[in-house]
Order: structure tokens, then C-alpha cells, then sequence
């Protein structure tokens, strides 16, 4: 079978090079060895099928992938980070959750941004909350019952989160906190039955509030964006006209905003970074199987040593990239609040890099790298979605000069780099 056709034919997959290149001795724990064989079982089995309508799908027409999202919460893959009795209580949760990310961006970078901000980020944030609130909510979450959305960026905030740049304002009324603002580009805001959102408290103070979504009056979610790529991973505004909420709907401590979003923002970047890996890999897995097959003057397009060198290349990227990313949920998981500068480095390598690998891998299948969906036939290419969805790594959860300068602060100081 030509490898046009066995990239097209959902039954037939490519080798997962990673069993072969990457090797998990001597130091990845068994734990997570586990957890990502699980999410991979599951991500073959029930997401490939649905993977290429949710990558070609449009936002406002399709919706939210509701099957996809249902099958992960089936399969407990939004439970993994959490401590028992609600998840599974791993000794490397953040390693793990990390390494289930990269599987699932592997066959859909939609659901791994799905993931990321159920889970991880919401997630996360959620798990700080009062107790009653806590149970409320974070039980159904990560069984995928409650779809939650996790809030900071506004129409002129996102990578400024700075206390007098955020106006989205929550001022105190008796019994609680009225809310009035807006928020942008929320993730799964669409469906979401609930959201942690960062508001201003005072006027040098942020909090996180916990906001539910059905039937709450002030609340409106805008129509869905319609996005270059990540299609599944729907976004909209969240609007709060007057919203009132009771006073333990605050996250954690008040005032604490900003440090527990950029705290909770690390764990999500090495998502993201993990998530680029995986997306790598599935190019770098498709591009290697045609060049052993397609033909080109008389040989075989891999029998060019130009072609050899950039998947050698490519695969010893990959194999930094993934390191990068698990050495710094490996610090995660020991106790460090903020894994830096791993976390940063992690974050822009290894998305800045599965930029690149899948525009090469691209490149190696000519046309059919470019078509997505071939009229003769009727067969489906997998490197068009994945050169759409690769971009966003680079700009979201903190943009990849954020993570620079997060670097260049370690290196020079703060004095220099402010
Ligand atoms: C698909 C998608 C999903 C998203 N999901 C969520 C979500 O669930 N929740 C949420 O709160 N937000 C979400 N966002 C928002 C996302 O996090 C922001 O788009 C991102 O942080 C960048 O913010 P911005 O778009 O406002 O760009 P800006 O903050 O205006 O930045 C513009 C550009 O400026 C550059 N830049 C920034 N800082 C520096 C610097 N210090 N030095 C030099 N250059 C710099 C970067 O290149 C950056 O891309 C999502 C966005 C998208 C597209």
C-alpha cells in the first residue's frame, strides 16, 4: 500500500517511532509509563476516528466535540492529576498528565487544548476553592459530567496580567462579590458549566473567582471563534453584566490572583509543550513512513541524504523537547511551585520546534502535505491540520517571548531584564 494511502486509511496507522527512538530507561517512572500506554490505547481507539472532522471542522457550524470530550472522561484520562479518592493518587502526576497530553495531541491538538483547560488548567485552579465548593464541582470535572473553563485573558489583557491591566472588576456587596467585565478566547466556554476567572479585587489586588454558567443572570457566552486551527478547542467571550456570586466563590486566598494563575499557568505550559511534542511525533511518524515508500527518480525519496539529515535532525529535537518537558514536570512533581527555568524553556522549545518539524514533514509529502482531503477518493492528510494547529503552541498560556524572558531573567537577573 502507497503511503498516501496508508496515511489516509484510518485503519492503517504509521510506526510510532517514539517505542523505538525514545527510551524511557533508566528514568521515567513506571507510573507514568502506564498512564501514557493507557492514554494512548484510548486515543487510538476512540479519538483517531474522530480526529480529522474535529481538525476540519468550523467552530460556529460543528460546536463542541462533545463525543471526543466524552470519551477522555470515560476513559478517566481528566482524573490523572488529581490525589486519590478522586484521581488515581499517582507518586508522578504531573509527569503523567503531561505525557496522557502528549497523546492526545498526537492525534488531535484540538483535544489536547480541551484537555489542558479542563484539567489542568480549570482543574487545577478549581481544587484550591472552598470545600463545599470543591466537592461541588471538581468530582464531576474530572469524570468529563462538568465542563469548566479557566479565565484570564480579557480583550486587552492576556500576557500583561498585571493587577492595573486586568478590568474585569469584582467589588463586594452584601454577601458576596458582584462581577462585571469581559473575558476572551475562554476554551471550552461554549459548554462550560463553570468557570475560574481572574478578577481585580482592588486596585492592586486579583483573586479568582469561581463563576457557574447555566442559569446565572448577568452571565453571557458569545458565539464560538472561528480559528486557523485547533477548531475542536471552541473559545468564545465570556461576558459578566452584574453577576453576583456568594462569598466563598473566591479561589483561594483573596488577593493571591496573579500568583496562583501563573502558578497554574506552568503546569498548563508544559501541556502545551508536551502537546507540541506530540504533534512532532505524529509528523515526524508520517513523514518517515513516506519517505521508505514514495518513489522519486528511480529511488525511494528517504534514499536522499538530504532528507536522512533533517529527520535526524528532527527526531534528536523531539527527543530534547520531550525530556525538557518531563525534567521540569519531574521538578513539579517533587515540590517546586514553579519549575523554572525548565518550565519556560520546555514551553517555547518544544513548540517553537513542532512548528518547524511539521512544516519539513509537510514538505516531504509535497501536494499531499498541502491537500486535506483528496477528491479522488476521498482520502483524508493529516500534516494540513497539524501546520494549523501547531501555531497556537507558540502564542497561547504565555506567548514564547514570555518564556524567553522568564529565561533570560534566571540568567541575567532582574536587574537587567526587569
Ligand atoms: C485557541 C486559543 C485558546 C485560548 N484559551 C484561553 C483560555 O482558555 N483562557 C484564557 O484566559 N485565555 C485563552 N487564550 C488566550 C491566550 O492565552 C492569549 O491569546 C495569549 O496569552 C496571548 O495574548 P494576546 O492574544 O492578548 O496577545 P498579546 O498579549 O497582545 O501579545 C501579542 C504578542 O506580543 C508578544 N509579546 C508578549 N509579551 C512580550 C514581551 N514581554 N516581549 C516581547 N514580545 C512580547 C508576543 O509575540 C505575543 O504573541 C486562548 C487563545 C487561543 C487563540
Amino acid at each position: 500500500m502507497s503511503t498516501a494511502a496508508r496515511a489516509a486509511d484510518p485503519a492503517v496507522v504509521p510506526e510510532r517511532l517514539q517505542d523505538r527512538m525514545y527510551h524511557d530507561d533508566p528514568w521515567i517512572p513506571r507510573d507514568v509509563v502506564e498512564v501514557r500506554e493507557r492514554a494512548r490505547e484510548v486515543c487510538m481507539r476512540d479519538l483517531a476516528p474522530l480526529a480529522p472532522a474535529i481538525a476540519a471542522g468550523d467552530e460556529v457550524e460543528d460546536g463542541f466535540p462533545w463525543a471526543a470530550f466524552r470519551a477522555l472522561g470515560a476513559a478517566g484520562l481528566y482524573a490523572i492529576p488529581f490525589p486519590a479518592p478522586l484521581g488515581p493518587g499517582l507518586e508522578h502526576p504531573a509527569m503523567a498528565t503531561t505525557a496522557a497530553t502528549e497523546e492526545i495531541a498526537y492525534v488531535s491538538n484540538s483535544m489536547a487544548g480541551v484537555y489542558d483547560g479542563q484539567c489542568i488548567l480549570s482543574g487545577q485552579t478549581i481544587a484550591q476553592a472552598a470545600a463545599a465548593v470543591r466537592d461541588r464541582w471538581l468530582p464531576k470535572l474530572v469524570t468529563g459530567e462538568v465542563v469548566a473553563s479557566f479565565a484570564t485573558t480579557e480583550p486587552e489583557a492576556s500576557s500583561d496580567l498585571r493587577p492595573e491591566s486586568i478590568a474585569t472588576r469584582a467589588e463586594r456587596v452584601p454577601g458576596g462579590l458582584r462581577i462585571v467585565g469581559r473575558k476572551r478566547f475562554i476554551t471550552n466556554s461554549v459548554v462550560a458549566d463553570v468557570v475560574a476567572a481572574l478578577v481585580r479585587t482592588g486596585e492592586r489586588e486579583l483573586s479568582f473567582v469561581l463563576v457557574p454558567l447555566k442559569d446565572t443572570p448577568g452571565v453571557r457566552v458569545g458565539r464560538a471563534d472561528r480559528k486557523m486551527g485547533n477548531r475542536g478547542q471552541v473559545t468564545a467571550d465570556i461576558v459578566f453584566d452584574g453577576v453576583e456570586i456568594p462569598e466563598d466563590h473566591v479561589i483561594g486566598e483573596p488577593g493571591q490572583g496573579l500568583r496562583m494563575a501563573l502558578r497554574t499557568l506552568v503546569y498548563g505550559r508544559l501541556g502545551v509543550a508536551a502537546a507540541g511534542v506530540g504533534m512532532a511525533q505524529a509528523a515526524l511518524d508520517l513523514a518517515v513512513s513516506h519517505l521508505q515508500e514514495r518513489r522519486l527518480f528511480g529511488r525511494r525519496l528517504g534514499e536522499f541524504q538530504h532528507w536522512q539529515f533533517r529527520m535526524a535532525e528532527h527526531a534528536t529535537h523531539i527527543e530534547c523537547a520531550r525530556t525538557l518537558y518531563l525534567k521540569a514536570a519531574a521538578r513539579l512533581d517533587a515540590g517546586a511551585a514553579f519549575p523554572e527555568p525548565e518550565a519556560a524553556m520546555a514551553k517555547w522549545y518544544a513548540t517553537s520546534m513542532s512548528v518547524d518539524v511539521v512544516r519539513d514533514c509537510l514538505q516531504v509529502f509535497g501536494g499531499y502535505g498541502f491537500v486535506r482531503e483528496l477528491a479522488e477518493g476521498g482520502r483524508h492528510y493529516a500534516l494540513e491540520a497539524l501546520y494549523r494547529d501547531a501555531k497556537i503552541g507558540e502564542i497561547y498560556e504565555g506567548a514564547n517571548e514570555i518564556q524567553k524572558w522568564v529565561i533570560a531573567r534566571t540568567l541575567l537577573g532582574r536587574d537587567l531584564t526587569g
